[in-house]
C-alpha cells in the first residue's frame, strides 16, 4: 500500500528496531512508548481493521504478542502487567492506518504519568521520539529473551 508508514517498516524502506518477523508478521519497538518497552505487532500484509485479516492471520498476530509479552517480561519490561491494545479504527483512536498491535508494559502507579502522553497520542502529535540506540538497545534484550 503507498504511503503506509507500517508498510514501509515491514518493508524495510523505514528504519525500525526489530524484535521479531516471520512471514506473516513484523514486531518492532514504538517510537512515541506509552510504557517503557512499548512493542508494536503488525501483519505483514496491509489491512487497516483486523477483520480484513483471514482468522488464522488475526490468530497468528495475538499469539506472536503473547510470546513478545512474556520475552518483555523476562527483559524487565511489564514485570507486573501489560496492555495488550488494539485501536480498531479512527473513533477507536488508531491513527496508523494499518493493522497494529500494542503490547504496553505497564508499571504499578504509572498512569498518572502516562496521561499527559495518551492525550497526546490520541491527536497523532505523538511528542518527543526515544532514540533509536535506545530503542536498539530495548529490542536486542527482548529478542535475546525470545529464544530462552
Ligand atoms: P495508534 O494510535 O494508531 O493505535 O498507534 C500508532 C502507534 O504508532 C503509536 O503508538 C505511535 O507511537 C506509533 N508510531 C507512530 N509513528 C511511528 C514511527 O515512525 N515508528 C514507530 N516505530 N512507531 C510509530
Ligand atoms: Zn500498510
Amino acid at each position: 500500500m503507498p504511503n503506509c508508514l507500517f508498510c514501509d517498516i515491514a518493508q524495510k524502506k523505514e528504519q525500525s528496531s526489530i524484535v521479531y518477523e516471520d512471514e506473516l508478521c513484523i514486531a518492532f519497538m514504538d517510537i512515541f512508548p506509552l510504557g517503557t518497552g512499548h512493542v508494536l505487532v503488525i501483519p505483514k500484509k496491509h489491512g487497516v481493521l483486523l477483520n480484513e485479516l483471514e482468522q488464522n492471520l488475526q490468530a497468528h498476530i495475538f499469539s506472536i504478542g503473547n510470546k513478545i509479552v512474556s520475552a518483555q517480561r523476562k527483559a524487565g519490561f511489564g514485570v507486573k502487567g501489560t496492555n495488550f491494545l488494539l485501536n480498531d479504527g479512527k473513533a477507536a483512536n488508531q491513527t496508523v492506518p494499518h493493522i497494529h498491535l500494542h503490547l504496553i508494559p505497564r508499571e504499578k502507579g504509572d498512569f498518572l504519568k502516562a496521561i499527559p502522553k495518551i492525550a497526546l497520542h490520541v491527536t497523532g502529535v505523538f511528542g518527543r521520539r526515544t532514540s533509536r540506540e535506545t530503542l536498539n538497545a530495548q529490542a536486542k534484550l527482548i529478542r535475546e529473551h525470545l529464544l530462552t
